[in-house]
């Protein structure tokens, strides 16, 4: 059987536009006409094919976009929204009534971990949160309300794997679904193709790359999408969080660089994760030997995108993260920002900003140290180079043993 690759599933859409443009056409529209007003009340009830009703429910450019996500994701469908915030969300709140219970990892983005902890009680809707790494705890985790075991493929700022195949069984043995947030890794996973039931995007990452707006998307199968838009009680129809159509066209063309630029990040992510090896730094690259999910991703992924573009290093305290970074930024190997998935590198201490929503003393349960700065790799054409002044960074604050 061919090997599925997701970047020739994108460039093999037949997308263009209203004049036989090359980038299909922006339609900036709120509200579309109909001829026969039967055909407006059809596509109200989702009876008719082929035509659009209002922008909050459907966009002929979004539609675009979405196309191109399920084709590299191998769902039937995807919807884009404003934000991953609103993608994951959104995903939930369809899947989840007063009185149901998730099973989550307990390492994910701090919003998302806010939003399960802080926020679904208000909606009588219970959280456990267990290590995403022991399919024991998950299972065990289980309760006859649960509607959901919620995972990052790769884990915002740990870097731990989700063995997704399992979790698929653990799932379907309990007629849960399974959500999996693949942010740090598209292209390298595909989740959906691993048993994934619902697969969860903050496109204002890789997936987008320039850093010049919020986006997120949902992929499933199309039964799901069209629950999330129906006029009636559709998460997404109800709360609004859709994109909107001019960023929905200029993220369709970042797309279709996304295979070039998955493959620089994680060529330059493992330069550095080796070089910082040798220097003796307790660093977390799922693309070394020595990290904890190595083995497991390698037989996940589809191997020519590489390990991705994240690495964490841990300089112990957050007063020497702190320096590091503030004078890496100075020397201009990239700045101080949070976010990731940008051309040039980014840094930033997770306990004191992306995972800040998350109490000092679950941090250290969940095994993330005060010093940890998590770098999202650039583009950088002469990793060489930006490894020198790295290193020079780190030398002039003592901290590499020589
Ligand atoms: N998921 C992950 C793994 C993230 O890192 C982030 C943001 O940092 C989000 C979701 C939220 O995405 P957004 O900021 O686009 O709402």
């Amino acid at each position: 059987m061919k090997k599925f690759d997701p970047a020739t599933a994108i460039a093999s859409l037949k997308h263009f536009g209203e004049f036989g443009d090359v980038n299909p056409s922006i339609t900036d529209s709120s509200t579309f006409t109909f001829l026969g007003a039967n055909t407006m009340e059809g596509t109200f009830h989702g009876e008719t094919q082929g035509c659009f009703l209002y922008s909050r429910h459907w966009n002929p450019t979004n539609r675009m976009l979405s196309e191109a996500l399920a084709a590299m994701e191998g769902t039937e469908a995807a919807w884009v929204t404003g934000s991953g915030m609103g993608a994951i969300t959104t995903a939930l709140l369809q899947l989840v009534n007063a009185g149901d219970h998730i099973v989550s990892s307990i390492t994910t983005y701090g919003g998302t971990y806010a939003f399960l902890k802080n926020w679904l009680p208000k909606i009588n809707v219970e959280v456990t949160f267990v290590n995403p790494t022991k399919l024991e705890d998950i299972e065990k985790a289980i309760r006859p309300n649960t509607k959901i075991i919620y995972t990052e493929s790769i884990s915002n700022p740990l870097l731990q794997i989700s063995d997704i195949p399992e979790m698929a069984k653990i799932a379907k043995a309990h007629n849960v679904k399974l959500m999996v947030d693949n942010t740090f890794s598209p292209m390298i996973l595909a989740p959906y193709r691993l048993g994934a039931d619902v697969v969860v995007y903050s496109m204002t990452k890789f997936i987008n790359g320039k850093n010049d707006c919020v986006a997120g998307a949902i992929c499933a199968d199309e039964a799901f999408i069209n629950s999330l838009i129906d006029v009636n009680s559709g998460t997404a129809m109800l709360l609004g969080p859709v994109l909107d159509p001019l960023r929905s066209s200029s993220i369709l063309k970042n797309l279709h660089t996304l295979h070039l630029r998955m493959r620089q990040h994680s060529k330059n992510a493992m330069y550095l994760a080796e070089k910082f090896t040798e220097l003796g730094l307790r660093v977390s690259y799922p693309g070394l030997p020595s990290h904890q999910g190595h083995e497991l991703l390698k037989t996940l992924m589809n191997p020519q995108f590489g390990f991705g573009g994240m690495i964490a290093i841990d300089v112990k305290t957050a007063e020497k993260a702190n320096r590091l970074m503030e004078i890496m930024q100075q020397q201009g190997v990239g700045y101080l920002a949070v976010s990731l998935g940008y051309f040039k590198t980014l840094f930033s201490n997770s306990g004191k900003s992306t995972s800040s929503e998350v109490p000092e003393d679950i941090q250290a349960e969940m095994g993330m140290s005060p010093g940890l700065i998590r770098f999202s790799v650039g583009l950088d054409n002469d990793i060489e180079q930006t490894y020198e002044i790295i290193l020079a960074c780190m030398t002039e604050l003592n901290m590499i043993n020589s």
